[in-house]
C-alpha cells in the first residue's frame, strides 16, 4: 500500500504554497488507493509555536483535509534520532564542529577568494570550509571540556564512499515529478554540492534532514511528495538511507506556487496566508483553484 504524508514545520503561518502541498499530496494518495499521513516537523525549539501547530490542524480541516490520528510530533522522538545519529558516529562518518559563523566568514576571508566566488550550497549557505575537520584529538577534548558548542557534520566525502560500498554502486533516486530542471526518471545525486552537512547538534542531535529520513522510513513513507526547493535535500537523504539501511522511497517533487511578482512564497507573504485569505471570505473549493487543483 502506498503511504504519502504532508510534513509541515510549525514556524510560521500556512500559505497557499503549504495548501498547494497538502492538496496535492492527498489527492495524489486517494489516486493510488494509498495512505496519507501528517507529520509535525517541530525539532527547532526555539522556532516552532503550539498556536502554529494549532493552526496548521484548523487549516487543514478548513482545506477539507483527512489524516491519519494520531499524527507524528518529532519533538516527541528526539531519543531515536540521537539513536541513529549513534549509529553515524560509530561508522565514522560524522564529526564535531565547533566553528561559529563568524569563524567560518574569517576562514573564507583568509582564503583569498573573494567571498562572492566561495561556492555556495543549494539552499545558498556557503560550503563549510573544513576548519574543525581532522582536528587532533588532543584539541577536540579541551574544546569539549570547555563546554564549547557544536554541530555534528556528515563527512560528506566519506559517507558517500561508504554508502556506495554498502549500495555496491552509485547512488541514485526515482523522480516522478520533476527537478526546477527538468530531470525526471532515475537520477544520480550530487551530495558534494553541500559538503560537510550539518547532521545535529549539540543540544538537538538531529536535523531536518536526519529526522525526515528517520521518519519517512519509520512510517513506511513509499513516495515523498514535496516542493522542487527540497529536490537537491533528496541527495543527502539518500545517502543517509543507504548508510542506515533504510528503504528507498520514490520521489514527487512539485512546481511552487509563486506571488504575483514570480517570487517563492515566504512564511512572511502575509497576503497569501491561508488565515488572511479566510477571512477575506475565501473558500476552500477557490483556494483549490488558486492553486490549479
Ligand atoms: N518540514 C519541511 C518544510 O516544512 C518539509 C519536509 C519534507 O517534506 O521533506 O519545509
Amino acid at each position: 500500500m502506498e503511504i504519502l504524508r504532508f510534513a509541515p514545520s510549525p514556524n510560521g503561518w500556512l500559505h497557499l504554497g503549504h495548501a498547494y502541498s497538502a492538496l496535492f499530496t492527498s489527492e495524489m494518495a486517494k489516486r493510488l488507493g494509498g495512505r496519507f499521513l501528517l507529520r509535525i516537523e517541530d525539532i527547532d525549539v526555539g522556532r516552532c509555536r503550539p498556536e502554529y501547530e494549532q493552526a496548521i490542524y484548523e487549516d487543514l480541516h478548513w482545506l477539507g483535509l483527512i489524516w491519519e490520528e494520531p499524527v507524528r510530533r518529532q519533538s516527541e522522538h528526539f531519543s531515536e534520532y540521537e539513536r541513529h545519529l549513534k549509529r553515524l558516529r560509530e561508522m565514522g562518518l560524522v564529526y564535531p564542529c565547533f566553528a561559529t559563523r563568524k569563524e567560518i566568514q574569517d576562514a573564507i576571508a583568509a582564503s583569498g577568494i573573494p567571498p562572492r566566488n566561495w561556492p555556495a550550497d543549494p539552499d545558498g549557505a556557503p560550503l563549510y570550509p573544513g576548519i574543525y575537520k581532522d582536528i587532533p584529538r588532543e584539541r577536540l577534548n579541551r574544546l569539549m571540556w570547555e563546554g564549547r558548542t557544536y554541530a555534528w557534520r556528515l563527512d560528506m566525502e566519506k559517507a558517500k564512499a561508504e554508502a556506495e560500498r554498502i549500495n555496491g554502486g552509485p547512488i541514485t533516486f526515482t523522480e516522478e515529478g520533476e527537478s526546477a530542471r527538468g530531470d525526471t526518471g532515475t537520477l544520480p545525486i550530487e551530495p558534494e554540492l553541500f559538503g560537510d552537512v550539518v547532521i545535529a547538534r549539540k543540544d538537538v542531535p538531529t536535523s531536518y534532514h536526519l529526522s525526515v529520513t528517520v521518519d519517512d522510513s519509520l512510517q513506511g513513507v513509499t513516495l515523498v511528495t514535496r516542493g522542487q526547493d527540497l529536490f537537491p535535500a533528496t541527495y543527502i537523504h539518500r545517502i543517509l538511507q543507504v548508510l542506515l539501511g533504510f528503504p528507498e522511497p520514490r520521489y514527487h517533487h512539485h512546481g511552487l506556487i509563486r506571488d504575483a511578482a514570480g517570487r517563492r512564497l515566504s512564511k512572511s507573504a502575509k497576503d497569501m496566508g491561508l488565515r488572511e485569505l479566510r477571512a477575506a471570505g475565501e473558500t476552500p473549493a477557490g483556494i483549490r483553484r488558486m492553486v490549479g487543483l
